[in-house]
């Protein structure tokens, strides 16, 4: 693999590669930081990708790359991510509710992209929201259209229609596997209110532990579904190109059991994770649930520009 393709961004020529894999690299644009999966996986095995496996894929933990990708069991992460989406949502509230033009409007439109199974529409549901999602695993359709009313579509951001508008848009952990992220972020600003606010959660691939863990680092390791890696910096000049005016980036954690996290850590390090597995006393420590934030995941609340807003 000899050839170091230009940024799929600001087309900067000659990348460098910065992860190697078996069959493909990360490569890291040296113009905006932007990194980026070379080559890009068909249509069509990514959409492999996206089965009824995705959300409990029991061989996620097997040293086999190419099972490395959705969920162990991301039912059982429901409680611990809906805590984590909660604060999020209020906070997201208490911004609309400083802008005149958004203050109480009767139900405040939030359209989730990538809804996954709804953990998030669920949460702003309760706090208020007139919810809608958007999901390309069909699987997952089929679970949500079952189980809620509000209204789930299977459908990519280049399917939807621009005929409406929502206080709020938000992706998270979904921009990473977009296949073209910044035609489909322009197409999102054009159905964000002008005083509504654009909320992603991705990987922060400049962070301080991500930098040191490298190709080790799953989120790294998920070559099969993850296709762009930003940087705080990379992630403002998209946004800025896309229409956005970031407002605040902070990092973000989550709650897991002591036990799953062990779990995970595994693939970083098996037997580090052995020792400290060992190490753990009482054992059931392993039940309880931890905070943890390691700096690798980024928060990004932005809102649109004003119209002439150049992006620099
Ligand atoms: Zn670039």
């Amino acid at each position: 693999m000899t050839d170091m393709p230009s940024c799929p961004f600001c087309m900067r020529p000659k990348s460098s590669r910065k992860y190697k894999f078996e069959t493909c690299a990360i490569h890291q644009c040296s113009g905006c930081d932007l990194m980026f999966l070379h080559p890009k996986p068909s249509v069509d095995a990514l959409s492999n990708v996206y089965d009824d496996r995705y959300f409990v894929n029991k061989q996620f933990l097997s040293s086999d790359q190419s099972h490395l990708y959705g969920y162990v069991d991301y039912i059982a992460e429901r409680i611990n991510k809906q805590y984590g989406y909660s604060r999020i949502v209020s906070d997201i509230r208490d911004r609309l509710a400083t802008n005149e033009a958004t203050r109480s409007p009767a139900s405040p439109r939030w359209l989730d992209v990538g809804c996954g199974l709804g953990y998030l529409l669920d949460v702003a549901f309760d706090q208020g929201f007139a919810v809608e999602g958007i999901e390309f695993n069909p699987h997952a359709v089929q679970y949500m259209q079952s189980k809620y009313t509000y209204p789930v579509r299977c459908a990519t951001v280049a399917d939807m229609e621009l005929d409406k508008k929502y206080d709020v848009v938000s992706l998270m952990d979904v921009v990473e596997h977009l296949y073209d992220p910044f035609a489909d972020l322009k197409r999102i600003r054009s159905i964000i209110a002008d005083n509504g606010v654009l909320l992603l959660i991705t990987m922060d691939s400049g962070s301080f532990v991500s930098r040191a863990l490298g190709s080790r680092l799953e989120d790294f390791r998920r070559i099969r579904e993850h296709l762009f890696f930003f940087t705080r910096r990379s992630m403002k000049s998209v946004l800025a190109e896309c229409g956005f005016t970031v407002e605040s980036v902070s990092s973000i954690g989550h709650t897991f059991a002591l036990d799953f996290l062990l779990t995970r850590f595994a693939l970083v390090s098996r037997p580090l994770a052995a020792l400290l597995r060992w190490l753990i006393w009482p054992r059931w420590l392993l039940d309880a649930n931890i905070y943890i934030n390691p700096g690798t995941k980024m928060l990004v609340v932005a809102r649109p520009s004003a119209p002439g807003t150049k992006a620099s």
